[in-house]
């Protein structure tokens, strides 16, 4: 059988051969506990030590000022709850800024922290899914201590202009994270010229391991540890590190970094042949997203009339791998939050199709999808009433 033709790298990405190499001697050979002193544990402390170097010169960052996570969700935990309790404490205020099509990684950690009596404000977007500037600037309060904007948006792949965001929130003294987790291979990740105080990254989404993430905090920044125990990431984060994890994430930023070029120059021309493919061939298909501003390997739609779970099964079984771009909660088929925040009407946002493409993606693949996706759409509208009833007296 043909392998599959994996078009859903948003979701996670196969560990790169070089990464794997890497990160094998870790699990039965140089074992140690970085924390012990012994020739095995120094031997470990070494390797997390170069895998700081390694990220923080990637970021422009000191390596102090890394934490490993278990997650790109931890990481974002980490840098909401950890400032927005410190500032709290400090009595600097109690008030959050973030947006409507965050992750809900971030989401829900505001919407926590909202039952402990925090204010979170939750900004608008356009219709293309982009933050203003200026409804950032008028949302701030005496109170604000803290702003989380995501950098790329993960369903519809719309990047924000967060040094642009960032550089409002320090005008004003309020701490900035973002959640960079889907920017990784695609964009640069200098957090000096994105003037950002907090960053939050996860390993598997740019080649690296599943449960291994990081967080940049800027040094000065107040931050309470959400996890507790021991002594590691100077007190920062408990628990014994993921040294194979860690090893593994640091050599994908490398490689992730010295191949970003060549991975967008790869990603964008099939991305582009992709989207403008569908848009030909498809009637009543609507890019999401913003039209240049996204991604370059990120393309994402909605098809009137269609479920996109019913999509997604009908391309499973031509071996093609993709996603709606949103999470069906409940079982409910709840319309996504995203696409809700970009105005799309619930009735188009159930047919969302999200396809993301890799570096191993070949030209052969997206013409195959090219040829399977309007026969897939035209079967679905075929047997929807709802397609009979009203395309016929659509211009
Ligand atoms: N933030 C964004 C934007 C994401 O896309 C994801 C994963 O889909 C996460 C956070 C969570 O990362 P992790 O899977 O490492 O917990």
């Amino acid at each position: 059988m043909a392998a599959p033709i994996y078009l859903d790298h948003s979701a996670t990405t196969p560990v790169d051969p070089r990464v794997l190499e890497a990160m094998l001697p870790y699990f039965c050979e140089r074992y140690g506990n970085p924390s012990s002193v012994y020739g095995l544990g120094r031997e470990a402390r070494k390797a997390l030590d170069d895998a700081r170097q390694t990220v923080a010169e990637i970021l422009r960052a000191s390596p102090q000022e890394i934490v490993f996570t278990g997650s790109g969700t931890e990481a974002d935990n980490l840098a909401i709850k950890g400032v927005a309790k410190a500032m709290r404490a400090e009595g600097k205020g109690n008030h959050i800024i973030t947006t409507q099509i965050e992750h809900h990684a971030v989401l829900h950690t505001c919407q926590a922290l909202e039952e402990e009596g925090f204010e979170v404000t939750y900004l608008p977007v356009d219709r293309t899914g982009l933050v203003s500037p200026e409804a950032l600037e008028a949302a701030i309060r005496p109170t604000t201590v803290l702003v989380s904007i995501m950098y790329a948006n993960n369903e519809v792949g719309t990047v924000e202009p967060i040094a642009e965001l960032a550089a409002i929130a320090c005008a004003h003294g309020i701490y900035f994270h973002t959640d960079a987790v889907q920017a990784a291979v695609a964009l640069p990740l200098d957090v000096e010229a994105l003037g950002v105080d907090l960053l939050s990254l996860s390993a598997h989404k740019f080649y690296g391991p599943k449960g291994v993430g990081l967080l940049y905090i800027r040094r000065g920044v107040p931050l309470f540890p959400q996890v507790h125990g021991g002594s590691q990431e100077r007190r920062r984060r408990a628990s014994t590190e993921n040294v194979p994890g860690i090893v593994g994430l640091a050599t994908a930023l490398r490689l992730a970094d010295e191949e970003r070029e060549a991975y967008v120059g790869h990603c964008r021309p099939l991305r582009d042949r992709l989207i403008q493919g569908i848009l030909d061939a498809i009637p009543y298909a609507h890019l999401t997203g913003h039209p240049t501003q996204r991604l370059p390997n990120h393309a994402s739609f909605c098809f009137e009339f269609v479920e996109g779970e019913s999509i997604l099964l009908k391309l499973d079984q031509h071996q093609i791998c993709a996603s709606s771009g949103s999470a069906c909660t409940s079982g409910a088929l709840e319309p996504s939050h995203v696409l809700t925040a970009l105005g799309i009407p619930p009735e188009m946002a159930h047919g969302a199709l999200r396809l993301t493409l890799g570096k191993a993606t070949r030209p052969e693949e997206i013409e195959r999808v090219l040829e399977v996706l309007p026969a897939v759409i035209a079967d679905l509208r075929a047997i929807s009433p709802l397609y009979a009833e009203r395309a016929g007296t659509r211009p």
